[in-house]
């Protein structure tokens, strides 16, 4: 545990904010389900006894806070979330983040189960194996059937680790749909600069030095991409994120891949201190992960066999401290920027559940690794066993 950044964080708070967002859906399941949420009991039967043969992960894009999303004032920000996916979830409401609050690094923490160190703003792989090369190596699994679609160049380490044991060769394919975009326009962004934007907090451009990145042009011919196809999308669309879920659903039909893991990231525009692209960028997410959800179902290779993650990859600040600037920033470690939480769904998942103790964002890959029968051995975390 990082003592300096985690100097802020109080469990109590933590516990606190877990009880309100199970209260906040009970108040919403009387009034518009059939059935009332329920808290977890390990008595109660799954569903199902299908199994999970294929996962999909999406991080909620950026963190938001309760207020915007699961309070009652904020539901109307993530009417799918609510009303659609959590009746058919199971749904933790205290996922802690004992970690370094910067998206690469904190993304890169849940996909190697592992607390990771580095600078957030280096162009580094993680340190610890992700459970791409879990999955791959233990199950002989091609690089064409793990993917991370991803939001900003600052991104195109994370499919891979540094670990001596796993590492080069074993990693998820990467596709950064901003660059992929870049490429196909020939450069010129102006066409599509509001698709461009990278990450709403780099400081500096990083360079890109280029070594395990296949090149654009192979990667879209992995992906069986036109181009031209791609670019006529983009010229559609109003976000970063809807680009990523195309490219999502696209590699869904083509490819069918086993296992995606997708970064949306549309949310962080908060740090531009406009509260209406905030709460539009929420609803956005909440509108990508139903489409999703929805994809898995109308397609045969996905439906029944499917799991589908959903968590942020961090919160952001309370209004009422005086470290942060509310919605706006993740700057203060505190509990509320630390307390997320997770909507797992999937054949032999329970439905219209809630696990109220506290776990921690790190248990996510020892549990998926459970789901693709892979040995997560360095991941830190531990199992969700309520999920399996
Ligand atoms: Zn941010």
């Amino acid at each position: 545990m990082n003592r300096v950044a985690l100097a802020r964080y109080d469990p109590a708070v933590s516990n606190v904010q877990a009880l309100n967002r199970r209260r906040f859906l009970q108040s919403v399941a009387k009034t518009g389900a059939a059935s009332a949420l329920m808290s977890f009991s390990p008595l109660r039967a799954a569903t199902t006894t299908q199994h999970v043969e294929k996962v999909i992960v999406v991080t909620f894009g950026g963190g938001a806070r309760d207020e915007e999303t699961f309070a009652p004032e904020g539901q109307q920000y993530i009417p799918h979330l609510v009303g659609e996916l959590i009746p058919q979830a199971t749904f933790f409401t205290q996922v802690v983040n004992r970690g370094i609050l910067g998206h690469y690094v904190a993304t890169a923490s849940l996909a190697t189960g592992c607390y990771e160190t580095f600078n957030n703003f280096a162009p580094v792989s993680p340190a610890n194996p992700t459970i791409f090369e879990y999955y791959r190596r233990d199950r002989h699994r091609r690089a064409s059937d793990a993917w991370v679609i991803a939001p900003s160049n600052g991104f195109n380490h994370i499919g891979e680790s540094g670990h001596r044991i796993y590492g080069k060769g074993l990693g998820a394919t990467v596709v950064l749909p901003k660059q992929l975009l870049e490429v196909a326009n020939g450069n010129r962004g102006a066409d599509y600069e509001h698709l461009l934007r990278d990450n709403y907090e780099s400081i500096v451009q990083l360079p890109s030095d280029g070594e395990h990145v296949i090149s654009v042009h192979d990667l879209a011919e992995l992906m069986q991409l036109s181009m031209t196809d791609f670019l006529a999308h983009a010229r559609m669309i109003a976000s970063p994120d809807e680009l990523s879920l195309y490219i999502a659903q696209h590699l869904m039909q083509k490819i069918a891949p086993s296992f995606m893991w997708i970064t949306l990231h549309d949310i962080d525009i908060a740090h531009s201190g406009a509260f209406s692209l905030y709460t539009n960028a929420i609803q956005r997410s909440d509108r990508i992960c139903a489409d999703l959800w929805q994809s898995i179902q109308n397609n045969p290779e996905y439906k029944g066999k499917t799991a589908l993650f959903i968590l942020p990859d961090f919160g952001r600040d309370g209004d009422t401290d005086a470290g942060g600037n509310g919605f706006q920033h993740h700057r203060t470690g505190d509990a509320l920027s630390r307390t997320t939480w997770i909507i797992a769904l999937g054949p032999g998942i329970r439905e219209n559940i809630t696990a109220d103790r506290p776990v921690e964002s790190i248990d996510l890959v020892p549990t998926l690794a459970a789901l693709l029968q892979c040995n997560a051995r360095f991941a830190q975390g531990h199992l969700l066993h309520e999920v399996l």
